[in-house]
């Protein structure tokens, strides 16, 4: 009776959520696979089974796999992209020419047939029955027998080979530290199908927008390399190598290989390395969350790896705090790759840093575990919210982990947006990750850009607001694909305030915030404070007036299309003035003292307000800060 009750509540319950999420929806995948790989070659079979569940409301007749090894080959779209675009990726491609005079070439268009990568789908099953398929670049497309209807689980099984190419970008053999294998995207990955359809994005550059699920994994690989990975291993008393609960015999096979079993659960990805030199450490975190490190026995990086790892805590601990708690058991910091890349429950960073640089890489990675993986864009489509949100949040928990105590953490972000600004190459952050012709505007967009859109926000809603719409956006989006607008809304919702046109003209226009102080002229007992909007992007505005007893006073001028008013923040001595509706040019703001008595005149002195020419912002005072 009791079993029954409970199910009964919960069903309930389950309905009540879907009655307030009545649109949203996602696929589920549970993925098992079983690999094998030589480490005398390089190259690797496998096995995989797919149970896919269709929880859209489509009927699909086709599916796509990405195979993302197949962008290491010459005249891929990944090699052809590096020849054409003015500023490639310097790990990608050997500078034949001088600092100055550049002239580079692809590394991809100089790969054997031996140090290529490539996935190769040799069979592919539906529900037993043989299917058609066609390679396509990095692509796999797939034409169903039967089509899998709203609802309907079906079930793939698939043999493949692959390649590990050498280390070029993100994953590869022989690292340039030294790390024989870090293998992410190494695998035939379903690609995402959502409200926008299916996203069987080619993988030129940018990659990340999978399908939820829990991933099964058995890999054999030569017993003398060390794994990091995504999931629980599940056989650590035939593994060892720390892996083992402490006091525990480890019994190996007689065997060449072992088997690693791993288990991940709601994940969207599965990433390992592997290498025979790996030191292997544990740190169990206050919150219960077991921190995995390895990394090369170099003597030259042993120290700073060591004391990482009660940083990696902290950090953990503030990210737990200031967003939501982690939520898997594990996570690994890996050394791999070639930079720092953010992976299911891991990442690989390269290890040979100062300490400074290897606890700030360690703090991005980290954060992208709730900025990527949990709270999953589709990185292609909304770059900046897995960069931006991550460079945000983890330039607050470096401030603190590494006591800069700064009181504005974003000033290098902010100064990177103004550098784009002005760049003359900008585009909208709604450009789809590939498509910017400039990697620098990438990067400034998504990292930086972004970072300034909740820094920017902070000062538009104030910074209890922020603080709760990031938490409120982590319950209600965890293990979910959000989109800006999910993301909008939560801050609307919590403030009150309306924030569709924060959206729309910070993401999806190159227009600017300039504002400006025009005159200051006197007029009788009073002044008038003639501001000016230049830039085409509204905003609220506030002016701090000193007066020559040394007085300040603030005026907050609402923009009208908010229909709100920021609350006060508790010490200031603020005025709230009249609403300023954005197609009116300029704004006469009326004091109550004599010209005579007012020393200076600033708008914005928080300096969160991303205006791209703050020497208009002042009046009577020396420019404390210049935005160069
Ligand atoms: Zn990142």
């Amino acid at each position: 009776m009791k079993k029954i009750l409970l199910s009964i509540s919960i069903f309930t319950i389950a309905l009540v959520n879907a009655q307030n999420n009545t649109n949203y929806w996602q696929q589920h995948v549970d993925y098992t696979m079983e690999v094998e790989m030589d480490v005398e070659n390089y190259k690797y079979t496998g096995t995989q089974e797919l149970e896919y569940t269709n929880n859209s409301p489509d009927t699909l007749n086709k599916v796509f796999y990405h195979l993302y090894f197949n962008a290491f080959q010459p005249g891929s779209e990944m090699d052809i992209r590096l020849q054409t675009i003015p500023d490639p990726d310097a790990r990608m491609t050997n500078n034949l020419g001088t600092r100055e005079n550049p002239q580079y070439e692809s590394r991809i268009s100089k790969l054997e047939s031996d140090e290529i990568g490539y996935l190769r789908v040799k069979s592919l099953s539906q529900n037993g029955n043989y299917l058609q398929f066609e390679e396509v670049g990095t692509v796999l497309e797939v034409n169903l027998e039967k089509p899998i209807l709203p609802g309907e689980k079906t079930t793939f099984k698939m043999g493949f080979e692959g390649q590990v190419p050498l280390q070029i970008r993100r994953s590869g053999r022989n690292s340039a530290e030294g790390v024989a294998l870090s293998m992410s995207q190494w695998y035939p990955k379903l690609a995402e199908y959502d409200f926008e359809g299916w996203h069987a994005d080619p993988y030129i550059g940018r990659e990340f927008h999978g399908v939820w699920g829990n991933y099964d994994v058995k890999i054999t690989i030569d017993k003398d390399y060390i794994l990091g990975s995504t999931g629980y291993l599940q056989n650590a008393d035939e593994i060892g190598y720390g892996y083992e609960e402490e006091g525990t015999t480890v019994n190996r096979n007689k065997g060449k290989n072992l088997t690693w079993h791993f288990v991940a659960p709601q994940v969207h990805d599965f990433t390992w390395a592997a290498d025979p030199g790996y030191i292997h450490e544990k740190l169990t975190a206050e919150d219960g969350t077991v921190l995995h490190f390895l990394y090369k026995d170099n003597p030259e990086i042993k120290e700073n790896w060591k004391n990482l790892q009660p940083k990696t805590e902290e950090l953990l601990l503030f990210f737990n705090e200031h967003i939501g708690p982690y939520p898997w058991d594990q996570y690994s910091v890996v050394q791999g790759g070639d930079g720092g890349m953010e992976y299911a429950m891991l990442t690989l960073i390269t290890g040979e840093r100062s300490f400074g640089s290897l606890v700030g890489v360690t703090a991005h990675e980290l954060a992208h575990a709730w900025f990527q993986h949990l709270l999953a864009t589709n990185e292609s489509k909304h770059e900046w919210m897995d960069e931006g949100f991550t460079s945000f949040i983890s330039d607050e928990a470096m401030n603190e982990v590494m006591n800069t105590n700064e009181e504005n953490p974003h000033t290098g972000s902010y100064r990177s947006y103004y550098q784009l600004a002005q760049s003359g190459v900008e585009q909208p952050q709604s450009t789809h990750a590939d498509r910017y012709n400039y990697n620098f505007a990438y990067g400034a967009a998504a990292y930086s850009k972004g970072a300034v859109f909740l820094a920017q926000l902070e000062y538009i809603i104030g910074e209890e607001n922020l603080q709760k719409t990031l938490k409120r956006y982590y319950d209600e989006w965890k293990f979910k694909h959000p989109t800006p607008n999910d993301f909008i809304r939560i801050a609307e919702k919590l403030s009150g305030a309306e924030l569709d046109w924060y959206l729309t003209d910070w993401t999806r226009t190159t227009n600017v915030i300039d504002y400006a102080i025009e005159s200051v002229e006197s007029e009788g007992d009073s002044t008038n404070i003639t501001l000016k909007r230049n830039g085409a992007m509204p905003m609220p505005v506030e002016v701090t007036v000193t007066y020559n007893d040394g007085e300040e006073e603030l005026f907050y001028i609402p923009l009208q299309i908010m229909r709100w008013e920021k609350p006060a923040s508790g010490e200031t001595n603020r005025t709230v003035k009249d609403d300023w509706a954005w197609a009116y040019p300029t704004y006469d703001l009326k004091i109550d003292a004599e010209k005579s008595q007012i020393s200076s005149i600033v708008i914005d002195e928080s300096q969160l307000m991303a205006d791209i020419d703050r020497n208009n912002n002042q009046y009577g005072t020396e420019l404390e800060n210049s935005n160069e």
